[in-house]
């Protein structure tokens, strides 16, 4: 593997202040890299700039500039010589807001990807490293879902705009690594750095550790006539910080390799909803109280990851397990 040597430093990081992208952050870090911070802060915090300080003991680079301005994201590039790769994280991601907001989601999350691919060309910034998610796969016929899957109609606007940009990747000249996401739940150990996005939380682990907290608050199991094991739908739930090592796995890949590629980034093994409580009891002894309501527009029933490509390319596999990922959720919403 190459150094990663004065040539190679900068790794520019949009949306770098959010939840996947501030643990990443940590992760270029520790290996050597320099990333550049380019967050408009509109769903995340500066919290995590002081927590990405604490951890490294550094000084971080970050410019609050929105991704959708081609000459705000062109000048801040044209103040680092020997840029490697961007790594775009910002994008909008929830779901549920999409299928009521979905012109939102379809402007800013191609606009932004847009003005990116146009800024690394000006640069001769030759790599890229996109946040895609499992939504491309739509409801899947193959479980696990392979990456060679096909894409079927997606479920939301969102998972529609994550099945765009790869589509623009494609056809762009730059080397580039789709990471796609299964459910990333958890925080970095140290609970210095978390998810600070705006707003009531809409995914069910932060849904769980904020009912048990705030005990006035309920949790309601969305739909369990599924065909599961249990009648609850099955995700495949990732330790936030075993995915923000893939991606500096992804780059070290860039380092030696040309070309295109996506790989899938989960755990490789579903867990149902009603199995995420039970661990989340047992763990903390706590009586969580839920009720069984509605299917949830948008759900698919089950989907996890085969995870073989990404283990095969990048050697990458998961440290932590669910339970820890769990731990480590309840630690960050006691100490945020
Ligand atoms: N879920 C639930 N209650 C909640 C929030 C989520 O039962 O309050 C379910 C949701 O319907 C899905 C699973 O938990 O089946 C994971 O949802 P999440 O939003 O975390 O991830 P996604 O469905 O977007 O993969």
């Amino acid at each position: 593997m190459d150094k990663i040597n004065e040539l190679k430093k900068y790794v520019i990081v949009t949306g770098g202040l959010g939840y996947i992208g501030s643990h990443t952050v940590v992760e270029l870090n520790s290996a050597g890299f320099t990333p550049v911070i380019i967050d408009n802060l509109s769903n995340s915090s500066l919290k995590n700039l002081d927590g990405l300080i604490k951890i490294t003991k550094e000084n971080i680079n970050f410019h609050k500039i929105d991704c959708t301005n081609f000459n705000a994201v062109s000048n801040i590039f044209s103040n680092y010589k020997n840029i490697f790769s961007v790594i775009h994280f910002a994008a909008y991601k929830s779901v549920f807001e999409s299928i009521n907001y979905p012109d939102k989601y379809y402007k800013n999350n191609i606009e932004s990807l847009n003005v990116i691919l146009k800024v690394c060309e000006k640069f001769n910034i030759n790599n890229l490293i996109f946040s895609s998610s499992c939504t491309v796969y739509g409801n899947p016929d193959i479980l696990p879902v392979p990456e060679n899957a096909l894409f079927k109609k997606p479920e939301s606007p969102y998972g529609h705009t994550k099945q765009l940009c790869e589509e623009i990747i494609s056809k762009s000249k730059i080397n580039s690594v789709n990471l796609r996401y299964f459910n990333p739940i958890g925080a970095h150990p140290s609970s210095s750095i978390g998810d600070f996005s705006h707003g009531n939380p809409t995914n069910l682990v932060p849904i769980i550790t904020n009912a048990a907290k705030d005990k006035s608050s309920h949790l309601i199991i969305n739909g369990n006539d599924y065909n599961t094991i249990d009648g609850t739908c099955v995700r495949d739930y990732i330790h936030v910080v075993d995915l923000s090592i893939a991606h500096v796995s992804a780059l070290k890949f860039l380092l030696n390799n040309n070309g295109k590629y996506s790989f899938n980034v989960g755990l490789g093994k579903g867990y149902s909803v009603l199995e995420i409580i039970k661990f989340f009891i047992d763990i903390t002894k706590i009586d969580l109280k839920y009720k069984f309501g509605p299917r949830r527009k948008g759900d698919v029933s089950s989907i996890y990851a085969n995870t073989k490509l990404i283990s095969n390319y990048l050697s990458w596999k998961p440290r932590y397990s669910i339970k820890d990922a769990i731990l480590d959720a309840w630690n960050w919403e006691l100490n945020k």
